[in-house]
């Protein structure tokens, strides 16, 4: 395996960042997730935008054109000899002082990892999963907006512990209104009498690049969606809900908090965009 590193490949096993790098020191930095689907890699473009608009927000400077590192994306997977697996794109501040004042820092690091993917098991993607709420509440936009994908990702892991301590592998934030934000690294979609809803970014949600596709698809297919605030009742008693992300892909959610979704099985609107997203990411994409 190879990582590239500030446009070096380096063997995955002597890859290294600086102690000093404020990415490590202070979470300072942004972020992708990207699955590549029979050597195709999806939605990259779409990546990459999000990537420099949550560098942008930072005041953090790519020092690569985004179609530069378009192509460093492409030329790692090809490198690796790998036709599916999951790219990890990080740019981190770089070294500096001991200060949190990214003044200092000169020098941002760009890193992309191409490794195997860990997915839910299929059981999982046939039963559907069982997730839980949690204390930790998403923070509505403010300085730190939750549409920035930076290397601060405690909020999210507080999510996955308080998860794992109620014997579940996902769970749902609320935002400080109570309206339901997201997963700790997934969005949300509810059915409800046919119709789709999924948070809107302001209650406090990344813009997952799933989502959007999940979107794109229901116009396709002449599902109604509607981006709209929604509180745990909705959840509650919707006919279907499921999750989206980049690692997830779809999967339906049958139990939260105890309470059965629907019929307590992954729903059919779920299924078919399960099924109709599985057909797209191949295609949709960067060869
Ligand atoms: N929400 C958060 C907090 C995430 O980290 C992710 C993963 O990237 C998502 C949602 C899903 O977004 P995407 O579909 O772009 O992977």
């Amino acid at each position: 395996r190879w990582v590239f590193i500030n446009g070096k490949y380096v063997k995955k096993e002597e890859a290294s960042v600086s102690i000093f790098d404020h990415g490590f020191l202070y979470g300072d930095g942004v972020f992708e997730g990207i699955r590549v689907y029979e050597g195709n890699v999806f939605r990259l473009r779409e990546h990459l935008e999000r990537l420099y608009d949550s560098a942008r927000s930072i005041l953090l400077e790519i020092p690569y054109t985004i179609d530069e590192l378009e192509e460093a994306v492409v030329d790692t997977v090809r490198k690796n000899e790998l036709s599916n697996a999951y790219i990890r794109l990080i740019v981190s501040r770089g070294v500096g002082e001991l200060s949190l004042d990214p003044a200092q820092c000169s020098d941002p690091q760009v890193i992309i990892i191409a490794d195997q993917v860990t997915m839910f098991p299929q059981e999982r993607y046939e039963k559907g999963l069982n997730i839980v709420t949690v204390p930790t509440r998403r923070n509505v936009p403010d300085a730190l907006n939750p549409k920035i994908k930076s290397l601060n990702y405690l909020n999210n892991i507080l999510v996955k512990i308080e998860a794992n301590r109620a014997g579940v592998g996902e769970a749902l934030m609320l935002n400080h209104d109570g309206y339901v934000a997201e997963g700790s690294g997934d969005n949300i979609f509810i059915v409800k009498r046919g119709v789709l809803f999924t948070p809107p970014g302001y209650v406090g949600a990344l813009d997952g690049i799933t989502r959007q596709a999940i979107i794109d698809l229901c116009n396709r297919l002449s599902y109604e969606v509607k981006q709209e605030p929604f509180t745990l009742h909705d959840v509650f008693t919707a006919d279907e809900c499921f999750l989206t992300g980049t690692a997830a892909e779809v999967i339906a959610v049958v139990d939260v908090d105890g309470r059965t979704i629907g019929e307590g099985k992954p729903g059919p609107i779920t299924n078919h965009l399960l099924e109709e997203f599985r057909k797209l990411v191949t295609v949709d994409g960067t060869r």
